[in-house]
């Protein structure tokens, strides 16, 4: 089942906060001179239009990236994100959403390098078109979650993988645990980089008992809710879960989570968590 299309919900609060989280790890990565590799088991489309059928239709992005990308009071830890936003509007008009790839492609350098899988066939050939001249990416039409086995650990043995499945199948919360385990046995010096969507909140309290399971320490859990859980709704909330993450990841949420979830949600519903799954 192929139905779930990231352009409905491209920029909206769940993609902010992903994108963040991602930004801020790249930023720590670059830190040192030596190369990493960028993995995004699901990258999506890559570039998402938001004058497009699709973004119109849900308005997601209007209370996401449209609530903060020109705030004057903007914190510095969204300035990799905001920047790299800000690259693909030049005209001062939000017109289109960098989905996680590009993002990427905009913080990485030139001794980095980009491996992206996506298995949607109309949005893989965009993804493909989108890196066609990057010589850093090799964009593959292949199950995101093999690549967790065949592309590990990466020759620089420095890397950030990104996990991001639409959980349209019941299957993709054991299948997320499943594969970072398989990714975690051949690199365990890596950081993984979880989405998850609160709908039920069980299947998320599961998930993560699953992941402790595995034994694997040092897991962040990182959390925006924009309303209180519930059976009756859809998303209410979305979170990272990031294993070894760059040791500053955790303050720099701890500044900028408040002010996201202030200006994300005026209504001041929901709420946020920043705690440890799994500490040292
Ligand atoms: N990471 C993207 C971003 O932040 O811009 C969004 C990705 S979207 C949430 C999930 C994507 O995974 C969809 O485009 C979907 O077609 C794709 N997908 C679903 N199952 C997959 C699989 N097994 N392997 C690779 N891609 C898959």
């Amino acid at each position: 089942m192929l139905s779930y299309r990231h352009s409905f919900h491209a920029g909206n609060h769940a993609d902010v906060l992903k994108h963040t989280v991602q930004s801020l790890i790249i930023e720590s990565l670059k830190e040192k001179e030596k190369p990493f590799l960028y993995l995004d088991t699901h990258a999506g489309a890559g570039r998402y239009k938001l004058s497009s059928e699709h973004a119109e239709r849900t308005g997601e992005y209007l209370e996401g990236i449209g609530r903060i990308w020109q705030k004057d009071d903007l914190p510095a830890e969204l300035e990799p994100y905001i920047s790299a936003v800000k690259a693909y509007n030049h005209s001062g008009q939000l017109r289109y959403y960098p989905g996680s790839p590009l993002i990427a492609r905009q913080l990485l350098r030139e001794q980095d390098s980009l491996q992206l899988t996506e298995l949607h066939p109309s949005d893989f050939p965009l993804l493909r078109s989108e890196f066609q001249k990057d010589s850093r990416a090799r964009v593959e039409r292949a199950d995101g979650y093999t690549q967790l086995k065949s592309k590990l650990p990466p020759v620089s043995r420095r890397g950030l993988i990104l996990i991001d499945p639409p959980y349209e199948i019941k299957t993709d919360y054991q299948a997320v645990v499943t594969g970072i385990n398989e990714g975690y046995k051949r690199f365990a010096t890596g950081t993984y980089a979880l989405w998850y969507p609160v709908v039920m909140r069980q299947q998320i309290k599961r998930m993560l008992r699953e992941l402790e399971e595995t034994g694997i320490r040092r897991i962040l859990q990182i959390e925006l809710a924009v309303l209180p859980d519930s059976d009756r709704r859809g998303m209410t909330a979305s979170g990272m879960i990031v294993i070894n993450p760059p040791w500053k990841l955790e303050q720099q949420m701890d500044n900028v989570l408040p002010w996201l979830h202030k200006t994300l949600v005026p209504a001041g519903t929901g709420s946020t968590t920043l705690s440890w799954v799994v500490p040292e």
